[in-house]
């Protein structure tokens, strides 16, 4: 140990099990820095953490694509890009895994139609697995189709929307299902906070999204683009960026 520096920690402890260090070991790395980000307002977007990897900063769908091939069809202004009905799904260039991601979307001001066909949209993680985004503000739908299901399989833990029109802020911890050629090894959990509100807590997916039967699992790359669906209503998001979840010491 160099002269100057102080020995924060114990090397005379037991090793905790699974690991190489003692407890309070002062050789174990350090947690990296992050500077937090700030929250959003009505009026605007909050900043990320400072190591975010930024997926719709407000300005342009560039790291976007449309699901089906082409441009990412849909319109940005001021600061969000909204759903164009018809035009399709989109999908971000960037593929990724495990990860907290953050987004902030909002149904039409205006409401129109009801159920599944009020302010529709869903955060498809890897492409495949939906959590529902939708206006369920005094709009009532079948549970596991409310604003924060997991879709088809699990209503949320609370109806936690804001009014229509107004930005409401997802937080959702992503681990992916792992597969081992055709087998799953071990199946996909998140964790949703909608508006600081806990909707799911470490919930097991029992597959990928589907619609009106029992899902299963496929497998697929430890990867895959975020996707938001076009339900054919004009929904709002912004300030969309994750974080890769990983451990920095894990050895
Ligand atoms: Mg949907």
């Amino acid at each position: 140990m160099a002269p100057d520096s102080k020995n924060v920690g114990y090397d005379d402890t037991p090793i905790i099990p699974g690991t190489n260090w003692h407890v309070h070991d002062g050789t174990r790395p350090q947690p990296p820095i992050v500077t937090p980000g700030t929250p959003s307002t009505e009026d605007e977007p909050g900043a990320p953490p400072s190591d975010a990897v930024i997926l719709f900063d407000g300005t342009d769908l560039s790291g976007w694509i449309g699901k089906n091939g082409g441009e990412a069809q849909w319109k940005v202004e001021n600061g969000y890009m909204e759903t164009v009905p018809k035009t399709g799904a989109i999908q971000t260039r960037e593929h990724f895994g495990d990860c907290h991601l953050h987004l902030e979307w909002a149904a039409p001001a205006e409401v129109s139609g009801d159920s599944q066909g009020r302010g529709n949209s869903g955060v498809f993680l890897m492409g495949r697995y939906e959590i529902q985004v939708l206006d369920c503000y005094d709009n009532p739908t079948y549970a596991d189709g409310t604003a924060g299901a997991i879709y088809g399989q699990y209503p949320p833990l609370a109806n936690a929307c804001r009014r229509p029109g107004e930005w409401q802020v997802y937080d959702i911890i992503w681990e992916g299902p792992q597969f081992e050629a055709e087998s799953l090894l071990r199946p996909a959990y998140v964790t949703v906070l909608l508006n600081g509100i806990a909707l799911h807590h470490h919930t097991e997916l029992m597959g990928f999204t589907s619609h009106k039967v029992v899902t299963t699992y496929e497998p697929h790359p430890p990867v895959g683009p975020l996707e938001l669906q076009d339900h054919s209503n004009p929904v709002r998001f912004r300030n969309i960026w994750y974080r890769p979840l990983k451990g920095y010491d894990e050895s």
